[in-house]
């Protein structure tokens, strides 16, 4: 059985665990990781006044970073391959459903809002030119890169994370979006499936074995707050600008990026019923949970057994990236 060591701490404003199969070398994967939250938070957060992205969003435009107009392009690609279920012009609509700092600051509870039913701006309205780097959007958009920058970050984080440590394998999760690189463990890299990134890991829990690319998790349980009795999520539904009504509260997808998982998984809670059929067509295996907790296996998502069941390796090879 293949030996790991585990590292954990605090980054864009949740936990980060870093795994590495190649023990002595866990001090030049923190400070790899590390680096590379650093470069993402000052790029893409929406928390900080200070970001490039808070700055980009205030002058409507301009010639970004390298590593801002990485995340763009992911993010702005999400949506075309969802047909704009996962859309980065989301920023207002979460701002106005009162999600509109970091989440521990957000009240739980509150006066009720009065919240009109309006379809987001769209992500078709941004030009964006990767070659210049340069963007342009009209008034009223606001980027979101909430369902993308978190997971390309554990992707850039585990890519450099294995650069640094040389050989082995590497697995880091940012608050639950994981995301591999390098030569996984014998047996996979075991994952507990949890709707709540913060549970514990414990045997008997559903756990599933997996080489390489990401996993993530969208989850409406989480981030969720009361105001004037409503519950509002952080999960909003283009097409009405609020929080979505989703048959799932949860799901969880594998995919060949980190990034790729996360657009699915935003986009499975949007998309609600088409769900199951989208994330097959695409041959993703997922793991949905409906508001009462029933479970619904999608694709190859292996049925729980003992110990930890491996994704068949035939599906990890065939999980397509996302493409439009
Ligand atoms: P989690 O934070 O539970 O991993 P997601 O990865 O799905 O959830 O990301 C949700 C975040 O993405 C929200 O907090 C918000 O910032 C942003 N967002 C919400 N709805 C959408 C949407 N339809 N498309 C793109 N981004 C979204
Ligand atoms: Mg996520």
């Amino acid at each position: 059985m293949t030996e790991f060591a585990i590292a954990d701490g605090r980054a864009l404003g949740g936990s980060y665990r870093v795994v590495v199969t190649a023990r002595s070398m866990m001090p030049a994967a923190v400070a790899a990781l590390e680096l590379t939250l650093h470069e993402i938070d000052a790029a893409a957060s929406r928390f900080r006044e200070d970001s490039e992205l808070s700055r980009l969003n205030a002058r409507r435009g301009g010639v970004v970073s390298p590593l801002l107009a990485l995340a763009i392009g992911q993010a702005l690609r999400g949506a075309e391959v969802t047909g704009g279920a996962v859309d980065p012009t989301v920023g207002c609509a979460v701002r106005l459903a009162g999600y509109d700092a970091d989440f521990a600051s957000v009240p739980s509870d509150g006066l009720a809002l009065e919240l009109v039913v309006q379809r987001v701006p769209g992500w078709e309205t941004v030009q964006f030119d990767p070659a210049s780097r340069m963007v342009l959007m009209p008034i009223g958009v606001e980027l979101d890169l909430g369902a993308t920058a978190k997971a390309l970050a554990a992707d850039l984080c585990a890519a450099a994370a294995l650069k640094a440590v040389g050989s082995g394998g590497v697995l880091v999760s940012l608050g639950g979006d994981i995301a591999l690189a390098g030569v996984p463990p014998e047996d996979g890299w075991p994952i507990q499936v949890s709707e709540d990134s913060s549970a514990v890991i414990e045997v008997g829990e559903e756990t599933i074995a997996v080489t390489c690319g990401g996993v993530a998790t969208s989850s409406t349980t989480v981030r969720r707050w009361n105001r004037g009795g409503a519950v509002l999520h952080h999960i909003i539904d283009p097409r009405t600008g609020l929080p979505a009504a989703s048959p799932w509260r949860s799901a969880t997808v594998v995919a060949s990026s980190c990034v790729d998982a996360n657009i699915a998984s935003t986009a499975a809670i949007v998309l609600g019923t088409e769900a199951p059929s989208w994330l097959e067509e695409r041959g993703m295996p997922a793991r949905l949970v409906d508001a009462g907790g029933r479970v619904r296996r999608i694709g190859s998502w292996p049925n729980p057994e003992p110990g930890h069941s491996r994704l068949p390796a035939d599906s990890q090879e065939t999980r397509s990236r996302l493409v439009s």
